[in-house]
């Protein structure tokens, strides 16, 4: 999870955005810290946390952002998306509402940050099959007519959610070298 002596190559800001509740910060929380918990509060004060890895030779730091409850539509600010090269655009399967917000996130999303910007559409609570509202198919297809990568991750059960950071990461990597 990092040596803090070595010297950082690069920094890369990548934002985490998605309906309440959907489990951005166990996402997180799981990447950062490779923690996780059942009950977590409502973000409230953190603005981001960082994990440094070594992406072909280089040491690149992740810088994650996490909404401080700004879920409400429109409510997320410019500064929030600002500088961010990485966005990580979360649902969860088991939410129907939360897949059919995703195309207004993306809009948000396109209307503030650089065109540039890598974004992957991440299904999460992939543990919650039994409960699933959801179909893969339709993420998939979605993604695909909008350029995104896509994943169905589970911050419980550790399923794809290094794999989802890693494909964010060294997507931004391959573009900036
Ligand atoms: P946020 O509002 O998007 O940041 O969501 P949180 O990270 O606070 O998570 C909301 C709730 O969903 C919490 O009770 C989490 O424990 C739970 N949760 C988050 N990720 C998962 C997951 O992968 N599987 C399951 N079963 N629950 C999860
Ligand atoms: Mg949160």
């Amino acid at each position: 999870y990092g040596d803090p002596s070595q010297k950082i190559d690069y920094v890369f800001k990548v934002v985490l955005i998605g309906d309440s509740a959907v489990g951005k910060s166990q996402i997180l929380a799981r990447f950062a810290r490779n923690e996780f918990s059942l009950d977590s509060k409502a973000t409230i004060g953190v603005e981001f946390q960082t994990r440094t890895l070594v992406i072909e030779h280089k040491s690149v730091k992740a810088q994650i952002w996490d909404t401080a409850g700004q879920e409400r539509y429109r409510a997320v600010t410019s500064a929030y998306y600002r500088g961010a090269v990485g966005a990580m655009l979360v649902y969860d399967i088991t939410k129907r509402q939360t897949f059919d917000h995703i195309p207004r996130w993306l809009e948000e999303l396109r209307g503030h940050a650089d065109k540039n910007i890598v974004i992957i559409l991440i299904g999460n609570k992939s543990d919650l099959e039994n409960q699933r509202a959801v179909p893969t198919e339709d993420a998939k297809e979605f993604a695909q007519k909008e350029g995104l990568f896509f994943l169905e991750t589970s911050a419980l059960e550790s399923t794809n959610v290094e794999t989802a950071f890693l494909t964010v990461l060294t997507e931004i990597f391959n573009f900036v070298n």
